[in-house]
């Protein structure tokens, strides 16, 4: 089911006189294909529960429009949206057992949709077995792991067979090795069912490694949209570039001059035909090439094996942040005593922007 946003905003009024009203979204105008895993990611508070609230019907929009395939479902109670939600905390019926939490939204059914008892329990078993919990259906929430609970929470969302599956935080209660085992679940299951899935994230690696398209906002207004790779090989601003990428991007004030790129009084790359200005260079961890005689110099700090490859650590009087990361073959020889360490750069590892409006050059 393709899902369009149209110029969709939400403004939740100020509480007080005083206040200022909070535009959680900002006229976002985007489509999302059918049958694909879409990751709406950005930090606390930009508006990625919103948005899904929005999609959902649990929220009003204050201006714009929301629709299913061709289908207006703007005005559509949630109920009637054919959505499955799965939350953060799995919200599962302690007194019910697997089955029957997993059976519950069959049982509303009404008219031609009416299911038997026998019905609705081979429904349970086949989402059960999808998401790899039929073993465990007379247990109660209370005997499972999180993993599990989240699980069954999934297959509830499933089971009456959404058009579109909405997934706020899912992966966030669980411990690390939980969390990457369940995403890789989240994106099998997502493969199998086919069913366009939108999941809310504050973990760029978690909706990198998963997610067909990202959704990049701030402070509610979308920053970005594409699959993960393209945004994080060409990102549209620096916001983008600096939430995308561990280690995070190394950010520094620069300068263009007769078509050079400046950082501080060395000339670090070439900026054919680019007019002259202040600028951000950010550049990425792998985008450093240890070189005796290349244009960068920086200040090493230490050097942190990480196996097979290590990272650099230094600093430079431009750069913004506590110290920059290269990430660079183990093979390269630097001397971990030197004072400094000189680079050559990637050129398609190294983004400009304007100094002002903080977009791409
Ligand atoms: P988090 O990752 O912390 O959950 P989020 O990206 O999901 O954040 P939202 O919960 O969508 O962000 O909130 C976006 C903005 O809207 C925030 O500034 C928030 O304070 C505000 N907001 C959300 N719900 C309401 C509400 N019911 N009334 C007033 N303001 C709200």
């Amino acid at each position: 089911m393709q899902v369009v946003l149209k110029n969709l905003t939400k403004r939740f009024p100020a509480r007080n006189k005083k206040g200022a009203d909070v535009i959680a979204v900002n006229d976002f105008d985007f489509t999302i294909p059918d049958g694909q895993l879409i990751g709406l990611l950005g930090p606390s508070g930009c508006g990625k529960s919103t948005t899904l609230n929005l999609i959902s019907g649990l929220e009003t929009p204050t201006s714009g429009q929301i629709f299913f395939g061709g289908e207006d479902v703007t005005k559509l109670p949630p109920e009637e949206r054919g959505v499955g939600l799965v939350f953060q905390n799995y919200a599962l019926y302690p007194h019910l057992t697997v089955e029957e939490n997993i059976i519950f939204p069959l049982q509303n059914l009404k008219g031609a949709q009416k299911m038997t008892k026998e019905a609705m329990r081979a429904k349970a078993r086949e989402v059960a077995r999808l998401v790899q919990i039929d073993q465990l259906m007379e247990r109660k929430p209370k005997e499972l792991s999180g993993g599990q609970q989240q699980r069954v929470a999934i297959a509830r969302a499933l089971v009456k067979i959404p058009r579109v599956l909405l997934l706020d935080e899912p992966l966030s209660n669980l411990d690390a090795r939980l969390r990457l085992q369940t995403r890789e679940e989240l994106r099998r299951i997502q493969r199998e069912t086919g069913v366009t899935t939108i999941f809310v994230t504050h973990d760029q690696e978690e909706a990198m490694s998963i997610s067909d398209l990202i959704v990049v906002m701030k402070d509610g207004v979308l920053q970005q949209i594409g699959k993960p790779q393209d945004v994080y090989d060409e990102p549209a601003n620096l916001f983008v570039a600096q939430f995308l990428g561990t280690p995070q991007i190394n950010t520094f004030e620069g300068e263009i001059r007769a078509g050079k790129v400046y950082i501080g009084s060395e000339a670090v790359l070439d900026a054919p035909g680019k007019k002259d200005q202040k600028i951000w260079v950010a550049i990425r961890p792998e985008g450093f090439i240890p070189d005796e005689n290349g244009p960068f110099t920086c200040k090493l700090d230490r050097i942190e094996v990480m196996g097979r490859d290590v990272s650099v650590v230094s600093t430079h009087e431009k750069m913004t942040g506590r110290n920059i990361r290269s990430i660079v073959s183990a093979e390269n020889t630097i001397d971990p005593a030197g004072e400094n360490v000189r680079f050559s750069l990637k050129p398609r590892k190294v983004f400009l922007f304007d100094r002002e409006s903080e977009a791409r050059l």
